[in-house]
Order: C-alpha cells, then sequence, then structure tokens
C-alpha cells in the first residue's frame, strides 16, 4: 500500500492509500485536491473513510461520491453528520476493501463523540485525534473519554505504527512540548528535525508512534517530568494529568 498526503484547505491533509487496482480516501477535505491526486495514481477510487464529521475533514464527500459512487465509512454515531454515510462503523469493525485494503476501526471519543481511528497495513489514520506531537481539541468528549482513546485504544498499537493525522500542527504542538519538558532530549532533536522538513516544503506527518511516545506530552502523562511541571507527583490518574496538560494547551500561545 502506497500512502500519499493530500494538502488541502489552510493546513489539512487528505490521505490517499493506493494498491495496485484501486485507492481510497480517508478525509476528503475538499474534493479539488483530492480529485488531482486520484488521476495521478491512475487507480479508481473505491471508498471514502471519514475519521469525524468536521467540516474541514468531510468537505469533499458530496463531490467525490456523485463522481466515484463509492461507500462512506464513519462511525454510526455520525450518521446524520457525515455527507452520505453509507457503512456505519462500531468499535473493532473490521472491513475489507477492494486490492487487498483492510481496516479495523477504533472508536476514539474525545475531540467529537463519532471519532474513529482507521488502523491497517501498518497505519493509522488518526483525524483530529492523535496528531503529530498533540491532540485534538475537547469539543464533545471529556478529558477521561480523550485520555482513554489515546493511551488506552491507540496506546495498544505498536511503536512501528505510522501516524497519519489530519492537520499540519507538528511544529506548534512541539513548542507546548518543550515547554512542558524543557531540554527533554528527544522533543529538541524533534523540533530541529521539523524544522528542516518544513524550510524544505515538506509534510512533518506522518510519524512512528514510538517518536510519539518519545516526545507527545499527551502520550506522556505517566512520566515524572511532565507530573511535576504541574505539581503533581505518582498520586493523580493518568486521565487526571491529561485533564491539565489539555487545559494548559487550550490557551498556549
Ligand atoms: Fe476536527
Ligand atoms: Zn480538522
Amino acid at each position: 500500500m502506497e500512502v500519499i498526503s493530500i494538502p488541502c484547505l489552510r493546513d489539512n491533509y487528505a490521505w490517499l492509500l493506493v494498491v495496485h487496482d484501486g485507492c481510497v480516501v480517508v478525509d476528503p477535505s475538499e474534493a479539488g485536491p483530492v480529485e488531482a491526486a486520484i488521476a495521478a495514481a491512475r487507480v479508481p477510487l473505491r471508498a471514502i473513510l471519514a475519521t469525524h464529521h468536521h467540516p474541514d475533514h468531510v468537505g469533499g464527500i458530496e463531490a467525490l461520491v456523485e463522481a466515484h459512487g463509492v461507500p462512506v465509512y464513519g462511525h454510526v454515531h455520525d450518521e446524520d453528520r457525515i455527507p452520505r454515510l453509507s457503512r456505519p462503523l462500531s468499535h473493532g469493525d473490521r472491513f475489507d476493501l477492494h486490492g487487498g485494503l483492510a481496516f479495523e476501526a477504533l472508536h476514539v471519543p474525545g475531540h467529537t463523540l463519532g471519532a474513529v481511528t482507521y488502523v491497517g497495513h501498518g497505519w493509522a489514520f488518526t483525524g483530529d485525534t492523535l496528531f503529530t506531537a498533540g491532540c485534538g481539541r475537547l469539543f464533545e468528549g471529556t478529558a477521561a473519554q480523550m485520555h482513554a482513546s489515546l493511551n488506552g485504544v491507540l496506546g495498544a498499537l505498536p511503536d512501528e505504527t505510522w501516524i497519519a493525522c489530519g492537520h499540519e500542527y507538528t511544529a506548534s504542538n512541539l513548542r507546548f512540548a518543550a515547554h512542558v519538558e524543557p531540554d527533554q532530549p528527544a522533543i529538541l532533536a524533534r523540533i530541529a528535525h521539523v524544522a528542516a522538513l518544513r524550510q524544505e516544503g515538506k509534510p512533518s506527518v506522518p510519524a512512528r508512534l514510538g517518536e510519539e511516545r518519545a516526545t507527545n506530552p499527551f502520550l506522556r502523562v505517566d512520566v515524572p517530568a511532565v507530573r511535576a511541571h504541574f505539581g503533581l507527583g505518582a498520586g493523580p490518574t493518568g486521565a487526571e494529568v491529561f485533564a491539565a496538560l489539555r487545559a494548559e494547551k487550550d490557551s498556549f500561545q
């Protein structure tokens, strides 16, 4: 499976997953750039996967369904919120697409209540749940739900998993990570690496889950230095540390 990031809107990424006789798009923000990527791949579109209902992730679905007549996958909770949703999914559902593409849907509420991460072929398409070096805001769910989604559900995936998220936010997320853990070597190294990529006009996404575990504060709620940033020791739960991190990040400039 070849995975192609498609820059959309201001800082969104749609993802095109290509095999020899077909392709699938995750989170088509807008139809134009996605149609161009499909044409360049020279294989038919087989399906659309939506990680959540926000307009910057589903804006291209209507036009793509009109043009290609493909099914739209998304969480059953979002049956009335994702345009043209025709394959409602629940946690743990597996589905097979054409050409050997197979995915599992993991329900990861927090950013929204119907958020899904699609896992398969060594990749996880996380939408606005797990960002590179950060996580999405809590628009609908609670801190406890998002903590369980990130550190419970996605926490079970192996270090080698490629994380493909919905936005180019890594550099600003890393500024917050360095605020929480100043002088942490992996974070400093990643800041330099991402700056070099961006200077060359390259995306900073995807990244391996192992790198996220080493640098993403929201996956580091049990690290003593992260707890110490809030004056907390070993007592509070991971969900409590997560809530403190998310609250501080919400107003971090
Ligand atoms: Fe969103
Ligand atoms: Zn988004």
